[in-house]
Order: structure tokens, then C-alpha cells, then sequence
């Protein structure tokens, strides 16, 4: 069962951009759905 676990992980894929679909890497989690580029054009504060 452990090691099921580690493979449900292993399995998911990448975060996308809700906006363009674009692979996300480590964001801050208050922005988690949206690359940088999405986020620089929508600067809220
Ligand atoms: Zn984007």
C-alpha cells in the first residue's frame, strides 16, 4: 500500500497554468494555477 502511494506521486502531472496552459514550476502557493507570465500581466497586491 506504501509504495502505491509513492507511485500516485510519481503519476501526477505537472501543474498547468489555468490562463496558458504553461507548465509551472515552483510558484508561490498563493498564485499555485498560474505561470509567472500570467501572473506579471495580472499584479494584484
Ligand atoms: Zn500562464
Amino acid at each position: 500500500m506504501l509504495m502505491k502511494i509513492s507511485e500516485f506521486f510519481r503519476n501526477l502531472p505537472p501543474k498547468k497554468c489555468t490562463d496558458c496552459g504553461k507548465e509551472i514550476e515552483e510558484q508561490h502557493e498563493c498564485y499555485g494555477n498560474k505561470c509567472n507570465d500570467c501572473l506579471g500581466v495580472i499584479h494584484h497586491h
